[in-house]
């Protein structure tokens, strides 16, 4: 059967994450760090907007690149919050998710040999839709000593004549790094200097701590060579609902729109009408979850520090911890044997990263209780391990 497949399905790798989702799922006993998303439920006042808009009838296909009330929202929270300057007439697209926006700026913009740098460890997709395309993914490992915050010497060694993009996440999945203002306007001047487009994924802007989140796209001189995304999905643990955007020049924008449609005529209509209310209400819910998700990251790192087998530091930024295994075994063992004897599922570090066998992502996006349940268990099993 396989081989009537796609060259293109042929080459993507199998999913990792598929794998260890296929050991939990349904599982009611498990303890689920491994997943990629809030746990709080979507704010009232967003839920009632979409309510609001299937009584009105608001059900049909909408224009390609979102309808224009979500636009301007979108283009106002962009000059409130991220300073940046965009015209919703022609550069914003409301997308299916951020994975949306990610999957049309590869398609409308790479070609079957060209060179695009991602960043090691990252969240997987770019690599696998880099790889659709015939691209050839380039990786740049990050390290731990920097915080897994890039060099752009480090990156500079990796531009060829064949570089098309450069994707960057911040903040991170799976690391949490919070990229400096200082070391996105040196990947800026790379970009003008080698002449490169920067898709900058920023889908867990509001997600941060200590750090602060700094957008490239606000220097107007460079806008015309980032393609920024953006999601609701984090932000007002919408996930569910695929709304996210993006904001570049007016000649990417429309190609983005025209490839996206081939896969999707529209975004739900009423979602949109539920992200307007997202993007133009008080922004307290959001104040709300980053507090907890902080009170949740701070107990997560304590505990693990605690129990001596986890090289740890608290990330500046997203929902994920990144830490380092310290025991004599490899992080996909590691993470069988804490489904098997612990009944608490993370994400082993290989999902994100070739040189992952020592690390492993975990999710805080679950509740004190269960974190502290998890984190009890997690020790017993490394006491045991460390013994054995
Ligand atoms: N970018 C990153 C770094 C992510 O972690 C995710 C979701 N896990 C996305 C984009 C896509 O999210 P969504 O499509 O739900 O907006």
């Amino acid at each position: 059967m396989e081989s009537k497949f796609s060259e293109r399905v042929r080459r993507l790798p199998p999913s990792k994450f598929v794998e260890v989702m296929r050991l939990v799922m349904g599982r009611a006993d498990i303890i689920r760090l491994e997943v990629g998303e809030p746990d709080f439920d979507t704010p009232q006042h967003i839920k009632e907007a979409a309510i609001q808009a299937i009584k009105e009838g608001f059900t049909h296909y909408t224009p390609r690149e979102g309808i224009l009330e979500l636009r301007e929202a979108v283009a106002r929270k962009l000059k409130r919050e991220n300073k940046i300057e965009a015209d919703p007439e022609n550069e914003i697209l409301i997308t299916d998710g951020g994975l949306g926006a990610v999957f049309a700026a590869i398609q409308s913009l790479v070609n079957h040999g060209d060179e695009v740098l991602v960043f090691d460890p990252a969240w997987p997709r770019y690599f696998q839709e880099v790889l659709l395309v015939g691209g050839v993914p380039k990786r740049v490992f990050l390290e731990e000593e920097d915080g897994f915050v890039p060099d752009v010497d480090e990156i500079k060694r990796y531009v060829t004549k064949k570089t098309k993009l450069i994707i960057l996440n911040t903040p991170n999945n799976p690391t949490g790094a919070v990229v400096p203002k200082n070391v996105l306007e040196e990947i800026g001047d790379l970009a003008v200097e080698r002449d490169l487009i920067l898709l900058l994924d920023e889908v867990y802007e509001r997600i941060v701590y200590e750090a602060k989140h700094f957008s490239l796209a606000t220097h107007s001189d460079l806008k015309d060579r980032i393609i920024t995304v953006f999601s609701l999905s984090k932000t007002y643990a919408m996930t569910g609902w695929r709304i996210g955007y993006t904001v570049s020049h007016a000649n990417i924008v429309e190609a983005m729109g025209s490839v996206g449609a081939y896969a999707n005529p529209c975004r739900t209509s009423f979602a949109q009408k539920a992200a307007i209310a997202a993007l133009d209400s008080p922004q307290d819910c959001v104040e709300t979850m980053v507090k907890e998700y902080r009170k949740r990251r701070d107990l997560m790192v304590d505990r693990l520090k605690e129990m001596n087998g986890f090289s740890v530091t608290k990330p500046p930024g997203a929902f994920y911890l990144y830490p380092r295994l310290l025991l004599d075994m490899k992080s996909p063992d590691f993470t069988k044997q804490l489904i098997e004897k612990a009944k608490v599922a993370v994400m082993p570090g290989t999902a994100f990263s070739i040189k992952g066998e020592k690390y492993l992502r975990i999710s805080y996006a679950n509740s004190i209780e269960k974190i502290s349940e998890a984190m009890d268990r997690i020790q017993r099993v490394v006491r045991q391990l460390m013994k054995s």
